[in-house]
């Protein structure tokens, strides 16, 4: 045994006269993926009955005594199922783009895509979000064009702004960020929100991975943004680097490789 995290499986095979073969097989990687498929499993399940537990109660007490309740109270209880059932396609969906990206999709689509476009498509949508709660900021510096999918890229950085928006207080700031250097071209996402205190950095990709379940739920988190994002900068050899301060605030780092990255001159 090389350490006591492994663990080995041996057989032992009698062959010939008085002789027997001895296979060890280091089986640890496998255990450990059938332990992370389990866990998979286990939280889909958990995150896919919670909602539907709420949506059957709904509809179990109309059922049970619709003359009970006035038009006012029906409507409200329909909004909360379909809050809930919004959560589950919420999920699904998630889910999906998920393992779309994982089992073995084609590499991605190498579009050129130029940065100000994808940015400003980006703070669209975080604006949208944020619906007046938040001052967002784009700061250019310089525009470029990206070679990668363009699809994959925006809903890499929508997600890092959508969660900009859902874990910034109103009255805070989100500002989204390009630049580029010899190494490659940078995005950065950056917040003057919660934060995040530093224990929890290394596994916020993890999928289902929260610091705070209520929050993320209540601000319609699936838990598997950062998980798609990783794969999403994986797939175009982009790192993510996250940096936070709990209270005052959070900035994620995109870091694309040089060669996917053409700096534009600015027209004089
Ligand atoms: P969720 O759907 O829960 O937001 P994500 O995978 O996008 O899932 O993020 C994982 C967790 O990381 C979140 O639940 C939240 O606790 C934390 N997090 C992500 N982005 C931020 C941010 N900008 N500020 C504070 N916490 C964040």
């Amino acid at each position: 045994r090389r350490n006591d995290q492994s663990t080995l499986l041996i057989q032992i095979i009698p062959y010939g006269e008085g002789q027997k073969l001895v296979l060890s097989r280091d089986i640890t990687q496998l255990q450990r993926l059938e332990s992370m498929r389990r866990d998979f499993v286990a939280n889909v399940s958990h995150e896919l009955r919670t909602p539907l537990t709420v949506i059957r109660g709904f509809l179990e007490t109309m059922e049970d005594g619709l003359e009970d309740f006035d038009a006012g109270q029906i409507r409200h209880f329909l909004a909360l199922a379909s809050e809930q059932a919004g959560r589950m396609q919420r999920l699904i969906e998630d889910l999906l783009s998920l393992s779309a990206l994982e089992t073995g999709a084609p590499d991605p689509v190498e579009e050129d895509i130029r940065v100000g476009d994808l940015l400003e498509d980006v703070r669209d949508e975080a604006l949208l979000l944020s619906a007046g709660r938040h001052r967002v900021e784009l700061v250019m510096g310089g525009d470029a064009t990206l070679r990668g999918s363009r699809k994959e890229l925006q809903s890499a950085l929508a997600n890092l702004a959508s969660n900009a928006v859902r874990y910034t207080p109103e009255g805070g700031a989100i500002s989204l960020e390009w630049g580029c250097d010899k190494h490659g071209g940078i995005f950065a996402v950056c917040d003057t929100g919660i934060g995040i205190a530093a224990e929890h950095l290394p596994r916020l990709t993890e999928r289902f991975y929260r610091v705070d379940r209520g929050r993320s739920r209540d601000s319609g988190g699936t838990g598997l943004g950062l998980a798609i994002v990783k794969h999403v900068l994986s797939r175009h050899q982009a790192e993510l680097q996250v940096e936070s301060t709990p209270g005052e605030g959070s900035c994620f780092t995109v870091r694309l490789p040089a060669r996917r990255v053409r700096p534009l001159r600015a027209s004089p």
